[in-house]
C-alpha cells in the first residue's frame, strides 16, 4: 500500500476533548466520532458532555463523558486514569474548554480601569491555565508514550486586535506562544512525534459571544456583528462544521512534520486589512 493512501485516516485513535459539552467541541467530537476515532468528553457540566456522548454513541460511535474540571489537576488525573483504564490510552488532546465572559469585557458602562481583577483573572485562567494544566497531565502520557498530539484553541482575538476583550485576548495569545514553546520542547526533549498546534476559529455565533454579537432585546444583529461580517470576506460566521476539516489534518498522518503552527480559521478575516 502507499504511503499515502491512509493520510487522513483517524480511525481507532483515542482522543480527549476538554470543553467537549460545548458547541464547537461537541461538534468536534460527533465529526471525529463519526470516523471512527473514540472521544473521551471532557466537561465541568455533566449534562452537557452526557448529553453529546449519547448522541454519538446512539449513532454507532464510542464515546464515554467524564465530569471534569480543567482548572483542577487532581479532576484532569482522575480523568485520565478513568479514560487509560476503560479505553487503554490515549493518542490525542484537544483543548476546547475555554470562553469569555460579559464582567471581564469593556462596554459603556464598564471602563477598562474598572475591569474587576477576579473577572478578568477568571476569563485569563479558564483560557490560559485551563490549556496548560490538561498539556501537563495527557503531555506526561504523551512524553512516556514517545508519540501524541495536542490541538488547543486559540482566537481571532489572539492574531488581530478586537476592542473590548482584553483579558479573553491576552488569554489566547498566551496560548499561541505556549502552543509553539510545547511544540518545540516536546519535540526537543521526547519525541518528534509529538506535535502540538492550535487552531484560531474566527467568530461562530455562540452563548460566551451572543450579548457581543446580536441586540439582546431585539435579537437582530448588534454594531459589532456587523462590523466582523463586513470585515470577513467570506461574508458570513463561522459554522461549527468549518473546523471539522483542519481538526482531521492535524491528528492524521496528513500532517506528520507540522509543529507549533496556529491555523486561522476565519473566512479570510485575519488575512483582511479592511480596504
Ligand atoms: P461553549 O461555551 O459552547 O463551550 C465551552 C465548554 O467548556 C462548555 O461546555 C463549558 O461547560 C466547558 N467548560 C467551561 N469551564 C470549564 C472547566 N473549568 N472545565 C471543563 N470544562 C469547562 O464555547 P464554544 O464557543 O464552543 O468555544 C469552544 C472554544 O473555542 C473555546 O476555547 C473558545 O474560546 C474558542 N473559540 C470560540 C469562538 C466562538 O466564536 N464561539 C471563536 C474562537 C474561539
Amino acid at each position: 500500500m502507499d504511503k499515502t493512501d491512509n493520510l487522513f485516516d483517524i480511525s481507532g485513535k483515542v482522543v480527549v476533548i476538554t470543553g467537549a459539552g460545548g458547541i464547537l467541541c461537541g461538534s468536534i467530537a460527533k465529526a471525529l466520532a463519526q470516523r471512527g476515532a473514540k472521544v473521551a468528553l471532557l466537561d465541568i457540566k455533566k449534562e452537557a458532555g452526557d448529553s453529546i456522548a449519547n448522541e454519538i454513541n446512539k449513532n454507532g460511535g464510542e464515546a464515554i463523558s467524564i465530569i471534569t474540571d480543567v482548572l483542577n489537576k487532581q479532576s484532569l488525573e482522575k480523568a485520565k486514569e478513568g479514560i487509560l483504564k476503560k479505553i487503554g490510552k490515549i493518542d490525542v488532546l484537544i483543548n476546547g474548554a475555554g470562553g469569555n465572559k460579559k464582567e471581564a469585557t469593556t462596554s459603556e458602562s464598564l471602563s477598562f480601569f474598572d475591569l474587576p481583577k477576579d473577572a478578568f483573572q477568571f476569563v485569563f485562567d479558564l483560557n490560559f491555565i485551563g490549556t496548560f494544566l490538561p498539556c501537563q497531565v495527557f503531555g506526561k502520557a504523551f512524553a512516556k508514550q514517545k508519540k501524541g498530539i495536542i490541538i488547543n484553541i486559540s482566537s481571532m482575538a489572539s492574531l488581530r486586535v478586537l476592542t473590548k476583550v482584553a483579558g479573553y485576548s491576552a488569554a489566547k495569545s498566551a496560548v499561541n506562544n505556549f502552543t509553539k514553546w510545547l511544540a518545540v520542547h516536546m519535540a526537543k526533549e521526547y519525541s518528534p512525534q509529538i506535535r502540538v498546534n492550535a487552531i484560531a476559529p474566527g467568530f461562530f455565533l455562540t452563548e460566551q459571544n451572543k450579548f457581543l454579537l446580536m441586540d439582546e432585546k431585539t435579537g437582530s444583529q448588534a454594531p459589532r456583528g456587523k462590523m466582523i461580517i463586513e470585515h470577513t470576506p467570506m461574508s458570513r460566521y463561522g459554522k461549527p462544521e468549518d473546523l471539522i476539516g483542519s481538526v482531521i489534518w492535524l491528528i492524521s498522518p496528513a500532517s506528520e512534520f507540522i509543529t507549533g503552527i496556529i491555523i486561522p480559521i476565519d473566512g479570510g478575516f485575519s488575512a483582511y486589512g479592511g480596504v
